[in-house]
């Protein structure tokens, strides 16, 4: 490697809030075009808009949860642009005084862990969207997707490759998932980032003159853009030519960028105060409160998973790719008492039949507490551990409690050991055969003895407990003999 990447990401997350930033219209992803917009929106001249509480208190979460401080005064502000995708030609956004500043979040790198820094997130309006692409001679305006409230997560130039990228925005999103506050579904836009990136040869400190890729909408085209990206600047610089600074439009099905518009014909936004909204501030008591009301974050859960419950990092991780997961795999540990026991049979019996049946999580049609009694019957040899499976499938397919499976198919182990002595004994005596075969030293006979004695149990019988008497019923003959 000749050259030193340098990469910078602007990360934008659509609130989950009901209603918009500044009017009472709803959120919400589609829905027919222009039906979700009211004259606030849609910047009919003499509204005035009335921020949402709500928004604002999202950004304070997404910050705490980001490691932020939070700025207990903080300004919206009017960045003007005239763009058809914006109505009112000015976006609200903030300017000097983000509500959200100095954070960042530590990713694991191949050479260790690595902090990066967030400078600030401020909040704003998303805009509407046109469509080019239906006719020849016009395009088309949807604004159902203005004044939906956006957050944006600037970072410092701090990260070094596409693998890092990746690994801070899966971050970003699992904490912005958990904290509630936005849905972040990147196929819906509700996720995207801007990603600027810069190259410096090896030996120098001077950053390179960066360019961006604006609006890049899942973290696979995130990584894309960015190795594409140091290719083509290195190739520029191996060549002897300059790299200058502009905005790209990334195409993530041909797989490479083109040019947009350079920074000198970049906007002057003219960003003053906005005259119609009042400042936001904040106390340190209402900040805390906000801190209070987050649930626990992926990283104690992750820490929480691995130290106290002795799972693996990978099954950690796979626990906590959703907040419905997770929840639920904690309140099944919490039931049966044996976390370990709990992932397993979660990540291996329940995550196959989601799987194979293209179901999420929140799908699934009782509670962790309803399978963690399942499990408990296993942990106290009521059931055995093939049996369970069969009662998850009823359970998924009837959504039936399992002390009524187990009853009604009678997969109650039999711990009457008198019953298995009888069991066995009819076993033996049915097969003469095998049992002299047994007798003259063929052990092998055993398994298929053992097997005829399930079979005739149904698989209610505690397999120790049959081995046990099998061996002593088989014993006992050997001594008559
Ligand atoms: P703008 O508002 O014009 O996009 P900012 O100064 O806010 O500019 O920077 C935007 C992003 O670009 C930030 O994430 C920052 O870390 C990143 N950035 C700045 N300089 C560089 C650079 N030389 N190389 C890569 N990224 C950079
Ligand atoms: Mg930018
Ligand atoms: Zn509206």
């Amino acid at each position: 490697m000749k050259y030193i990447p340098t990469i910078g990401l602007e990360i934008h997350a659509e609130l989950s809030t009901k209603s918009k930033i500044f009017c009472d219209c709803p959120v919400g992803f589609g829905g027919e075009p222009n039906t979700r917009c009211c004259p606030v929106c849609t910047g009919m001249p003499g509204t005035l808009p009335v921020l949402n509480k709500t928004a604002v208190e999202y950004t304070v979460k997404a910050g705490l949860a980001l490691n932020c401080q939070i700025n207990e005064f903080s300004k919206l502000d009017r960045k003007n642009y005239f763009y058809p995708d914006l109505p009112k030609a000015y976006q609200i956004s903030q300017f000097d005084l983000p509500v959200c500043k100095d954070g960042g979040l530590t990713i694991n790198t191949p050479e260790g862990e690595k902090f990066i820094r967030i400078e600030r997130i401020h909040l704003e309006e998303d805009a509407g969207k046109l469509l080019h692409d239906s006719y020849d001679n016009y395009s088309l305006a949807d604004y159902n997707r203005c004044g939906v409230p956006l957050i944006e997560i600037v970072t410092k130039p701090d990260l070094s490759s596409s693998d890092e990228a990746r690994e801070f925005v899966e971050k970003v999103r699992l904490m912005l998932l958990y904290s509630g506050i936005s849905d972040c579904r990147m196929e819906e836009g509700s996720l995207r980032a801007d990603v600027n990136v810069s190259i410096r040869p090896v030996g120098t400190d001077k950053l390179g003159t960066r360019t961006e890729m604006k609006n890049i909408n899942s973290i696979r085209g995130i990584a894309r853009c960015i190795d594409a990206e140091i290719e083509r600047q290195s190739e520029l610089l191996d060549e002897g030519e300059a790299i200058t600074q502009e905005t790209r439009r990334w195409d993530d099905n041909k797989g490479e960028s083109k040019s947009m518009r350079s920074k000198e014909d970049a906007h002057d936004y003219r960003y003053f105060p906005e005259p119609d909204v009042v400042p936001i501030s904040f106390t340190k008591q209402q900040i805390e409160a906000l801190r209070h009301s987050l649930p626990e974050l992926p990283n104690k859960r992750f820490a929480k998973y691995t130290a106290d419950f002795g799972l693996s990092e990978t099954d950690a991780n796979l626990l906590l790719t959703s907040v419905s997961l997770s929840d639920f795999f904690e309140s099944t540990a919490k039931e049966c008492g044996n976390p370990k026991a709990a992932s397993n049979f979660i990540i291996v019996e329940v995550l196959r039949r989601l799987n194979d049946s293209g179901l999420a999580a929140e799908a699934i049609p009782f509670g962790g507490n309803v399978l963690g009694r399942l499990l408990k019957m296993v942990d106290g040899e009521e059931i055995t551990a093939a049996n369970a499976k069969k009662v998850l499938a009823d359970m998924f397919d009837t959504g039936m409690e399992p002390e009524a499976i187990v009853a009604g198919k009678g997969y109650k182990v039999i711990n009457d050991t008198g019953e298995v002595e009888n069991t066995v004994r009819e076993i033996l005596a049915a097969n003469e055969k095998a049992v002299a075969e047994y007798l003259e030293g063929k052990e092998k006979t055993f398994g298929f003895l053992m097997g005829q004695c399930s079979r005739a149990l149904a698989g209610r019988g505690n397999p120790k407990v049959v081995q046990d008497i099998l061996r002593s019923e088989l014993n006992r003959l050997k001594g008559s003999c």
